[in-house]
């Protein structure tokens, strides 16, 4: 508007000024003239102060535009990344959350398995610190989470078998009376698990060790009550025979004769079973230091005695002289029932080798005879008790089927062990090997 004006009366003075001259045309060029200077004026004005704000605007993008861009690229970057940030925490959040309850399940299964167990289960750390255990055991001993946990377990089971057993971690069983909270008896196993952690299983076996003693007592007691009467029978059957008047028939002889071996047979049978039962019941036999040497000595006595007609070569060869620490009565059933089996196997005239010797792994004791040898898959039960080869055999040659197995017994007593070697038709060898803690 302001432009309007100003044009109109520019040319309303040339057209006033030319007209009062007289030179009218020449009034009115003069103002479009001048009104076209005043444009050019001021459209130059506009332009430059255009470029001016231009330039001072392109002063600043020499920096801002190329960092704001940066710093867009910067966030647009940023935003991705986040995203896939968020993307794959999201994915492995899913993964850890089914990871974790695959694990949950698994351990939910084994202490369900471990609370279902029929043993009690105890775990102990490294320094014998008890860490877990399951309700068994937890009833067994009587044990209580805030009192027991991390107690030390030798404080919990005392017990000088579950001291060893700890001490050695052997893999064997071992058999305990623990009297917390009741008097019970186990047996107990130790395990290595990861990071020196062992696993204790417990077996509560007071019932079968009751059955057990009940069984030892019965055959203990009938053993007793049979050994007066037939002592009696068999003393009064051997009167009879000697002074039976000489009318007697000799049918009734022969009777009597079947009567006394019977008895005879029977008799030992009695007294096996009563050195059974005594090995079985004492716990700690009396023991002495033993001259090897006078006890071999008189066992080869013995045997030629019980050889008698059968003229066995016994034989006695001691490498060496030594000292054996042990109970006199078991010691010498072992070597007189080695004897005795020997001279009844062996046919007339064989031989019989008595020999010991020691090593570096403790004393030898071998009875080696020229008989009949055992048959490979015998040799195994030969221990067992009642067990035979050949029962008939056995009983015409006054065997009672519980020899060996009272051999066995008697040298676990002595931490002694049995190997028996043999070749049917051959000859068998029996070795017992003692200590060397037991030599002096
Ligand atoms: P037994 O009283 O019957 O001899 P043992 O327990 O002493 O019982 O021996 C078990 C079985 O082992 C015997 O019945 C016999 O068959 C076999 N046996 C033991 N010693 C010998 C041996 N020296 N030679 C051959 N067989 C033997």
């Amino acid at each position: 508007m302001k432009d309007f004006w100003l044009g109109l009366s520019v040319l309303s003075l040339g057209l006033g000024l030319g007209s009062w001259l007289d030179v009218t045309p020449w009034g009115l060029v003069t103002a479009v003239v001048s009104l076209l200077v005043i444009y050019v004026f001021q459209i130059d004005r506009v332009t430059r102060t255009g470029r001016r704000l231009q330039t001072q605007k392109s002063g600043h993008s020499g920096w801002v535009v190329p960092l704001a861009k940066k710093i867009q690229d910067l966030r647009f970057g940023l935003e991705e990344e986040i995203s896939e940030l968020r993307d794959s925490e999201s994915k492995s959040r899913e993964q850890s959350r089914s990871r974790r309850a695959a694990l949950e399940g698994a351990v939910a299964e084994f202490r369900s398995l471990i609370d279902t167990f029929p043993d009690g289960l105890m775990i102990i750390d490294e320094n014998e610190h008890v860490l877990q255990w399951n309700p068994v055991a937890g009833k067994a001993f009587g044990l209580s989470p805030a009192l027991d946990k991390k107690k030390p377990v030798r404080q919990i089971i005392r017990a000088p078998e579950f001291d060893a057993l700890l001490d050695h971690s052997g893999s064997e069983p071992i058999e305990f009376w623990s009297s917390m909270p009741v008097p019970r008896f186990f047996s107990a196993r130790v395990f290595a698990l990861q990071n020196l952690r062992k696993l204790v299983q417990f077996q509560d076996i007071t019932r079968l060790r009751q059955l057990e003693e009940v069984r030892q007592d019965f055959v203990a007691n009938a053993s007793h009550e049979l050994r007066t009467p037939l002592t009696v029978v068999h003393g009064y059957l051997e009167t009879l025979i000697d002074h039976a008047p000489d009318e007697t028939k000799s049918e009734l002889r022969h009777i009597f004769g079947q009567m006394h071996a019977q008895t005879t047979r029977i008799k030992r049978i009695v007294e096996d079973m009563l050195v059974l039962s005594r090995l079985d019941k004492e716990s700690e036999p009396l023991e002495e230091q033993l001259n090897i040497r006078e006890a071999l000595e008189r066992s080869r006595e013995e045997g030629e005695m019980l050889s008698g007609g059968k003229r066995h070569r016994i034989t006695l060869d001691i490498a060496v002289d030594s000292v054996l620490r042990a109970n006199r009565e078991e010691f010498d059933s072992v070597i007189s029932n080695l004897i005795s089996n020997a001279v009844r196997y062996t046919p007339n005239g064989g031989a019989i080798d008595i020999s010991w010797w020691v090593s570096s792994e403790g004393g030898y004791l071998s009875v080696k005879d020229t008989g009949i040898g055992i048959d490979r898959q015998h040799i195994d039960r030969l221990t067992e008790r009642f067990y035979r080869v050949d029962v008939a055999r056995s009983r015409e040659l006054g065997g009672t089927g519980l020899g060996l197995s009272i051999v066995k017994h008697a040298l676990s007593r002595m931490d002694g062990e049995l190997n028996v070697t043999s070749r049917l038709g051959e000859g068998s060898r029996f070795v017992c090997r003692f200590p060397v803690n037991r030599l002096n």
